[in-house]
């Protein structure tokens, strides 16, 4: 028998990597099992996150965006320039540095907190034991009392639009493109569709969105999915709803898809199609016979609010259980978990879990939406202040967009709230500190916001709850 522990965690990623630094932080004699190989042949540490998930995609986001701005906006500021031309090879090496810069990052504080790594591939025996199977081709069993499962997902495949690594690919494949494709196919308008399309569509392609289901967003405030819709479709998205793709064909260096949609079958030919239909649990060869944990129809590794699995003194985390595949979501859930292996009492409040659409304006809510309480019947109250009336807005040429509050009607305890626009992401975090002290619309209202902010657009809507915003006519008045 190999080396004894108190806690293995199974994945490095922003689940498993934050759990394992955590407890080892709590004093638990923590290892670190991963088995991500990167294209230099090395064992990575962060997850589908860092190696080709939140991080790189923000990158490019964030550099096509900048080219996008300096070609198409900066006149309006002032600014002339020309021959601006996008270096795609320098982009993604600039990706590729970052996402080696922040894996080594895990590595360092791995070894700063204690946290033993183990290179290779984990499975779950029973009776608080974990095998490895190393890098290097040996097998060892391990022993510890508690063992938090963290091995995260992957795209999901469609038979229609298998994935080849070359015309057709998921999104990983779509962070590594050399160059803009001239046609470019995107099937599924959700996150990670919306986001590398808009990579894609700034840098030159030619972007259709192929999404099956009628309406856009359904997850986003109705108010806010239907002015992105028109924003991104303004920007040169050629979002189809409705469109159900139901084959393709790759002849050469292209692809021809086939989906119906309210007018029949149709087909388009693309240089390159990405899939982002989804993500799906990830737990092969992870669970031995004896193990006895418990997984899904769905594959999801089945857990309570506290992460504890069927099996006492094994947790899963992250995206391997149900809610939102998100890192935060991970990382929150990995710290709950040390914790209560600790012996703290700990619990995570899962409503207030913040989504970002990393998209030019961004979209960014937490708590309900107004169809969600309409549909709860709950007795609501909302506040809104369009971007278009503030003047830092009108300063960064950023007027798109909105910030909305929903309250209960009654209490007027902040229910949800969604922004978008310019820096979204970051003003979310407002509303969510907000809700997470059960503040009321008022409290926002007698708080004091800088000026000039676009954060001001916060304390306008939740003024605009009781009919008070300054800055626009309100609606309601009290
Ligand atoms: C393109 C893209 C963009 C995204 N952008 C965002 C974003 O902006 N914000 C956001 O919050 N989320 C984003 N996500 C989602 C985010 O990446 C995931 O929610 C997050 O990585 C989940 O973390 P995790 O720790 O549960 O799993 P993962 O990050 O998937 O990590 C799991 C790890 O476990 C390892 N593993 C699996 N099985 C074993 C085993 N048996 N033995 C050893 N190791 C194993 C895997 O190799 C992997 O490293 C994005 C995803 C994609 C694909």
């Amino acid at each position: 028998m190999a080396e004894k522990f108190d806690v293995i965690v199974i994945g490095a990623g922003p689940g498993g990597y934050v759990a394992a630094i955590r407890a080892a932080q709590l004093g638990l004699k923590t290892a670190c099992v991963e088995k991500w190989v990167n294209a230099e042949g090395r064992t990575v540490h962060g997850g589908t996150c860092l190696n080709v998930g939140c991080i790189p995609s923000k990158a490019l986001l964030e550099a096509s965006h900048k080219f996008a701005e300096a070609r198409d906006d900066f006149d309006t500021f002032g600014i002339e320039i020309s021959g601006v031309k996008a270096d795609v090879e320098k982009m993604i090496s600039r990706k590729n540095g970052i996402v080696k810069t922040l894996t080594g990052g895990i590595s360092g504080l791995f070894k700063a907190n204690g946290v033993t790594a183990l290179e290779g591939t984990a499975k779950v025996l029973g009776s608080g034991k974990v095998e490895v199977a190393h890098r290097d081709g040996s097998t060892a069993v391990y022993e510890t009392r508690d063992i938090i499962i963290a091995s995260g997902s992957v795209p999901v495949d469609i038979p229609p639009a298998p994935v080849n690594g070359d015309t057709i690919v998921d999104s990983s494949g779509a962070l590594d493109f050399t160059a803009a494709p001239k046609r470019l196919g995107v099937i599924g308008a959700g996150v990670i569709g919306l986001e590398l399309g808009s990579v894609w569509s700034r840098l030159g392609s030619d972007v259709t969105v192929l999404e099956a289901m009628d309406s856009f967003l359904a997850s986003a405030d109705e108010t806010l999915a239907k002015d992105a819709y028109r924003i991104l479709s303004k920007q040169g998205l050629n979002i189809k709803l409705g469109a159900r793709v139901t084959g393709s064909t790759v002849a050469g260096n292209e692809v021809t898809v086939t989906y119906t949609d309210a007018n029949g079958e149709q087909q388009q030919t693309f240089d390159k199609l990405i899939v982002c239909v989804g993500r799906r649990p990830y737990t092969e060869q992870l669970l031995s016979a004896d193990a006895g944990v418990k997984v899904s129809d769905r594959g999801f590794i089945e857990v309570d609010d506290q992460c504890c699995t069927n099996v006492v003194g094994v947790y899963a985390i992250g995206d391997v259980v149900r809610g939102p595949m998100l890192a935060h979501k991970a990382s929150e859930e990995g710290v709950m978990v040390a914790d209560i292996i600790a012996g703290h009492k700990a619990q995570m409040n899962y409503d207030t879990i913040p989504n970002i659409i990393y998209t030019a304006p961004e979209i960014a809510w937490v708590g309900k939406t107004e169809q969600e309480v309409r549909e709860a019947g709950i007795a609501y109250e909302t506040g809104s202040f369009p971007f278009a009336a503030s003047g830092r807005a009108m300063a960064n040429n950023a007027t798109e967009g909105l910030v909305k509050i929903i309250t209960d009607k009654e209490t007027d305890r902040i229910l949800g709230v969604h922004i978008l626009g310019q820096q979204a992401g970051e003003m979310i975090a407002q509303g969510v500190i907000a809700m997470e002290f059960g503040s009321s619309a008022e409290d926002l209202a007698l708080t004091c916001f800088a000026h000039p902010t676009l954060s001001e657009a916060v304390h306008e809507a939740a003024l605009a709850v009781d009919g008070h915003a300054i800055h626009i006519p309100n609606r309601k008045r009290k």
